[in-house]
């Protein structure tokens, strides 16, 4: 392996800081930028004293100057509460974040990953998704500003690579979860375990009948880091787990897994809410030699535990 110099933005959020944990194992020179919106120095902070690693705090909307060899371009709240907090500033993260990771790609000769999203797909009518899927997203409602930025973002990547021959790659990442997701964040996963953990009502959004396919972090930082070593293969490639769950399965299966008290209540379902969701790996199965390899039960397990250190820190 040869020593790369790599830039992680969004390395101190929940995906970015096990990538720089990835990484920094590798053996690689890591720099972590990151305007702490979502993220948290508590993600990286056993990696402060490695010299190989660099926590910069930074806003990608703003250019930035340095010299590295690969970008994983991560930066972006994640989670609907998040990026509908500010969502002229989601878009500008997408939109004005990107141009400024391809510019310095242009610049420095660096390959740069987009992580987009299986939201790009909106509401699909083609079940499981597959990469020529366009998608069926409402480009005026309330996840817009996260799912339209993702398709400008898409779309930044092939224009750079086609007008200036950056070397770009795009992956769809589809519900990914584990350690180091905030407490705060309102994804599914998490809000289920902590309210499992302190036995509050289990809160469904809707009937609990749209699905999603949850995929560990372990299995996705894999894949990341195949993708971005692989050579002739631009993308999109949808990267999750295709074992699709009901949202009341999973609420059930968090009840079981921590043996909490807590009942499941029935909360309104936010506007255009994908009813179902599960990717057609089979690109990357054959591009990449990768498949998922960590059951929901045990990545459960091991996001449980994490987020009872947590919540014991904190009472
Ligand atoms: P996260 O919110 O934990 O991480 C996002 C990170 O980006 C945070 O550290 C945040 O502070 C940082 N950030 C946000 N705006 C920034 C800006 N303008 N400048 C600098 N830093 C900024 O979310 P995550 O789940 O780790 O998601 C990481 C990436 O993966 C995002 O791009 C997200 O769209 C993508 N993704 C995640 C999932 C998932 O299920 N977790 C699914 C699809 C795509
Ligand atoms: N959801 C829920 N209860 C929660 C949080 C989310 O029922 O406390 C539902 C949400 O409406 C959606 C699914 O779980 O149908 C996944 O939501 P999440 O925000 O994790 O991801 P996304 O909708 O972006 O896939």
């Amino acid at each position: 392996m040869t020593q790369k110099r790599i830039l992680v933005t969004g390395g101190a959020g929940f995906i970015g800081s096990h990538l720089c944990d990835r990484l920094i194992a590798d053996g690689h020179d890591v720099i972590a930028l990151d305007n702490f919106f979502t993220g948290d120095k508590r993600n990286v902070i056993h990696l402060m004293d490695n010299h190989h690693f660099e926590l910069v705090r930074h806003d990608i909307t703003e250019p930035v100057m340095l010299e590295v060899d690969q970008i994983y371009h991560f930066a972006c709240p994640a989670s609907p509460v998040h990026y509908q907090y500010n969502p002229v500033k989601t878009i500008k993260t997408s939109v004005m974040g990107t141009i400024n990771m391809l510019g310095l790609a242009k610049r420095v000769r660096a390959r740069v990953m987009l992580a987009s999203t299986s939201e790009v797909y909106g509401d699909p009518k083609e079940h499981p998704q597959t990469e020529s899927y366009w998608g069926n997203v409402n480009p005026i409602g309330e996840r817009s500003c996260y799912d339209e930025g993702k398709r400008v973002a898409e779309t930044l990547m092939m224009d750079y690579h086609r007008q200036n021959k950056v070397d770009v790659k795009i992956i769809r990442i589809f519900n990914t979860y584990g350690p180091r997701m905030a407490v705060n964040d309102g994804r599914v996963v998490s809000n289920f375990i902590i309210q499992a953990l302190q036995n509050q009502d289990i809160t469904i959004y809707g009937e609990g009948s749209q699905t999603r396919s949850f995929q560990y972090i372990d299995d996705l930082v894999e894949a990341s880091v195949k993708m971005m070593n692989t050579e002739n293969f631009i993308g999109p490639v949808n990267i999750g787990n295709p074992v699709e769950f009901t949202i009341l399965e999973l609420a059930e299966r968090v009840i079981a897994q921590t043996g909490s008290a807590s009942k499941i209540v029935k909360k309104p379902l936010p506007k255009d809410d994908p009813t179902q969701r599960k990717p057609d790996i089979s690109m990357a199965s054959r591009r990449l030699d990768w498949e998922p390899q960590v059951r929901l039960e045990d990545g459960l397990v091991k996001t449980i535990s994490y987020f009872e250190e947590v919540l014991k820190r904190r009472n």
